[in-house]
């Protein structure tokens, strides 16, 4: 059973029911290879570009443009390291900022021991790329830069075009993991040059485990596997065609419902960012102000654990998350908030709602009801908070 209260929507979505209608029949009727030259392999081709289309359109994109992925991690492994490798005769330097999502750090990580060289573009206190440092960090060698639209932990958007002008006719590869802004920011990149972008399904409320990657016309990449030379020879293996056909069902689902949902989602978060910050002395805002996503609430609290808040919610049955899911299981303190520069036991006491398609407001009342009772009782058994607050 799921929580009472969900707001954990940038760790997990459900799928929408009309997207596992549309996927069902990929499953059983309709099983044809789009590799197989017969009736059924046609379908298959058919319904693979007409999902191909679907996806292109959500981003301002051609169809030829897109290449089906097995999510996020695997775009993100497909545009840095395929574009590095086909490109490494340009030069061998690659920026990402502090504040990315753990799979671009690690990335940059293994390029670095292939001898690769990586510089960490700095944010402010907000978690915004400061563009004029990321201008000093551009060398000759530089070949690639990826910065992500906006962040799924705090929230906070970046400066897109302002990056975008920095690269603007330097021969640089721009590449943006775009999973927490898709769905909730428009995109269209007809307006924005950027290269390489990163889609997943599961955060517009499509199935898990299906992704896809942008390479912009001109753009050369490298395949990172090699196989049966499927989507332009870049990504080897049969397509995964329920959840291709249930990642475009969504993404036309989400074009055409996005501007209700997210004024519906604004309302909410702004409803718990104002209720809490009134209610519960010494709290937070961490993230940007204003230029944060639409469904994005995330707090610090002075003297306590955000772990043990989430524990106390989770007996009340709400659901919410310490930061971002892939590092929830290591001690560290989340590495987007010490970019920040946030001290290590003030980003220990952060803690992240989300709110998504079947959020109620309700949920805010709930959370306004019980959160500022929580705080106050395990801020009353930490004789660190206590001995602070009388000094
Ligand atoms: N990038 C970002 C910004 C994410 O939030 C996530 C996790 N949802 C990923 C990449 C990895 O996504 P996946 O687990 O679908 O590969």
């Amino acid at each position: 059973m799921p929580a009472q209260v969900y707001l954990d929507y940038q760790s997990s979505k459900p799928v929408d029911p009309r997207v596992v209608d549309a996927m069902r029949p990929w499953f059983t009727e309709r099983f044809g290879n789009p590799s197989s030259l017969h009736q059924d392999g046609d379908e298959a081709t058919d319904a693979l570009e007409r999902s191909r289309e679907r996806i292109a359109q959500f981003i301002g994109a051609n169809k030829d443009e897109i290449i089906f992925t097995s999510g996020a991690t695997e775009s993100n492994n497909l545009a840095i390291i395929g574009y590095v490798t086909r490109n490494r005769r340009k030069g061998d330097h690659i920026i990402i900022a502090e504040s990315e999502h753990i799979s671009i750090h690690n990335i940059a990580k293994a390029l670095e021991k292939q001898g690769f060289k990586v510089s960490k573009a700095g944010v402010d206190q907000y978690g915004r790329v400061s563009v004029e440092k990321l201008r000093r960090k551009v060398i000759d060698t530089t070949i690639l830069v990826s910065i992500g639209w906006a962040s799924s932990e705090i929230g906070t958007i970046q400066p897109m075009h302002e990056i975008a002008d920095v690269l603007h006719g330097r021969g640089i590869a721009f590449h943006s993991d775009a999973v927490a802004a898709e769905g909730l920011l428009p995109i269209d990149l007809r307006k924005m040059p950027i290269d390489l972008l990163t889609v997943s399904s599961n955060d517009i409320y499509g199935p898990k485990g299906i992704g896809a990657l942008y390479i912009r016309k001109n753009i050369n990449i490298a395949p990172i596997m090699p196989g049966g030379g499927q989507e332009r020879g870049l990504r080897s293996g049969s397509e995964n065609m329920p959840a291709i056909v249930g990642m475009a069902a969504a993404a036309q689902i989400m074009a055409s419902e996005m501007p209700q949902e997210v004024s519906r989602l604004v309302q909410y978060r702004d409803r718990l960012i104002e209720g809490v910050l009134r209610r519960i002395p010494r709290s937070h805002l961490n993230g940007h102000p204003s230029e944060r996503l639409p469904n994005n609430a995330h707090f610090r609290f002075e003297g306590i654990e955000g772990e043990s808040l989430l524990l106390s919610l989770k007996d009340e049955g709400i659901a919410v998350s310490t930061g971002s899911a892939c590092s929830s299981k290591t001690l560290e303190p989340s590495h987007t908030l010490i970019s920040c520069g946030l001290l290590h036991e003030e980003a220990h006491g952060s803690l992240e709602f989300t709110f998504g398609r079947w959020s109620k407001s309700t949920d805010v009342d709930r959370v306004l009801e019980v959160l500022p009772g929580i705080v106050e009782r395990l801020r009353g058994m930490s004789p660190l908070y206590q001995k602070e607050v009388k000094v």
